[in-house]
């Protein structure tokens, strides 16, 4: 399947086909070794697995899809990529993403761009936008992607397929390339509800050598899953609509027509559907694109030409440290990263770390109380995914316009709270349209409820 239509779709930036392949015998051979011992493996031992080239993966290529990092092995395995091993998944390649994650198009690779296989001239989302279309192309049947501030969520909503962003903390960040360090979520994306369970529940883990790993990570999302699908209702949940973010500027109206299409299906199914206000999340996109610079701006110091990854001397002039530094990180980053790069140490300066990222930090506690305060009044909260559904490449040009699209995922990642984008049917014009649930820390278990309800 990837050799019949990737060449269109561009979704992976390496396959390893003979080691996939390798893989699943002996994933085979496990399975049936672990059946006879009476201990079975995970329902998707043998299955194969697109991973976002974010992730490192001992001994195959990890780029970031960044030029920086252009043909770097890594000599070890994210926490993530060892679950994955140890469940026998067979990795079947790497994919496609906004350099270093910062992007919400896939636009901003190095190394190309992907296609929507719904339409191969638009968009497929981004950062994780070649994890999204090889599960949407039927390339792979699940897919690792990471969510910084909407990153899974945002292509799985443009793709039709679905994604979770899970509580932070859940899902190791060990060996996976920084970009926002306390934003950065690694998650779970497929074609169905059961299958996002099912995958959680296999990278899901505590990791001590993740600081920010929590002990209790949620497990046993499929078995929610299978057992809201036997139910299939919703009695007495209450579901807050988030009323900052229910349409308005900005958002396309087939869009606002198919998140009302899904509140009503909530309703019949018992739900208890009342509108929640956020006050804050006014200020939550800004205050993002403050914090996630500044913590960028640190992250990508490692790249300095020496110590791994590309190392660039200077055309003339001396040979010394900060020269190569500069000569490397002129030529390895592109626009965007530096664009990041810059504004993240300007607002870290000296005479405006206050004014900046002071103010953003005060925002982003502020964001977290209005999060707080709504899991008083409901169970879980909506919204739509995106404000707009794919569009045309090139469409967004500016980096404002772009931003301002993460109004509606920003504020999972501000909070640290789980969030899962599904598919709430097409636009008028046959595009995939994203319906957002969100629930408070560690009840991840509640978006695999009424995700699975939901899609029924
Ligand atoms: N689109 C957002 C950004 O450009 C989110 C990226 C992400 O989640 N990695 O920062």
């Amino acid at each position: 399947r990837i050799a019949a239509v990737d060449g269109a779709v561009g979704a992976f930036l390496d396959v390893d086909a003979d080691k996939a392949l390798a893989d699943a015998d002996a994933a085979d051979a496990a399975r049936r070794e672990a059946a006879a011992a009476g201990e079975p493996l995970p329902e998707l031992t043998g299955v194969p697995t697109a991973v976002k080239d974010l992730i490192v993966t001992r001994g195959q290529v990890t780029t970031a899809a960044s030029r920086i990092l252009e043909g770097w092995v890594p000599p070890y395995d994210a926490t993530l990529v060892k679950n994955l091993r140890d469940a026998h998944l067979p990795i079947l390649g790497k994919t496609n993403l906004d350099e270093f994650a910062m992007g919400g198009s896939t636009e901003h690779s190095a190394f190309g761009r992907t296609a929507n296989p719904w339409d191969l001239g638009r968009i497929p989302g981004g950062s994780s936008g070649g994890s999204a279309a090889a599960v949407g192309a039927f390339e792979a049947p699940v897919a690792v992607g990471t969510d910084t501030g909407g990153s899974i969520r945002q292509p799985a909503a443009v793709t039709g397929t679905v994604g979770v962003k899970p509580t932070y903390g859940t899902v190791s960040r060990f060996g996976v390339i920084a970009m926002a360090s306390s934003l950065d979520t690694p998650g779970p994306m497929a074609r169905t509800v059961l299958d996002t369970a099912l995958l959680h529940d296999v990278i899901a883990s505590y990791d001590p050598l993740d600081s920010t790993s929590l002990p209790d990570a949620p497990r046993g999302m499929a078995g929610v899953v299978r057992a809201a699908q036997a139910g299939a209702e919703l009695t007495g949940l209450r579901v807050g609509v988030i009323a900052e973010l229910d349409g308005g500027e900005g958002y396309h109206a087939d869009v606002v027509d198919s998140f009302h299409a899904a509140l009503a299906l909530l309703e019949d199914a018992g739900a208890a559907v009342e509108t929640v206000s956020l006050p804050h999340l006014e200020y939550a996109l800004d205050a993002y694109y403050l914090i996630m610079p500044a913590e960028a701006s640190s992250n990508l110091a490692r790249y300095d030409g020496m110590r791994y990854g590309l190392r660039v001397e200077p055309a003339e002039g001396p040979v010394t440290a900060e020269t190569v530094m500069s000569a490397t990180r002129g030529a390895g980053f592109g626009d965007e990263v530096k664009r990041r790069i810059i504004l993240g140490t300007h607002v870290l300066s000296a005479g405006y770390y206050d004014a900046y990222y002071g103010s953003a930090q005060k925002v982003r506690t502020l964001v977290q109380r209005d999060f707080a305060a709504a899991w008083q009044q409901a169970d879980v909260l909506v919204s739509p995914t995106a404000p707009v559904t794919a569009y045309r490449f090139g469409e967004k040009d500016d980096p404002l316009a772009m931003y301002k699209l993460d109004v509606t995922t920003i504020p999972a990642n501000l909070a640290g709270v789980p969030a899962m984008s599904l598919p709430s049917g097409l636009s008028d014009d046959g595009l995939p349209v994203g319906f957002q649930i969100l629930a408070p820390q560690r009840a991840d278990d509640r978006l695999y409820r009424v995700g699975a309800v939901l899609e029924q």
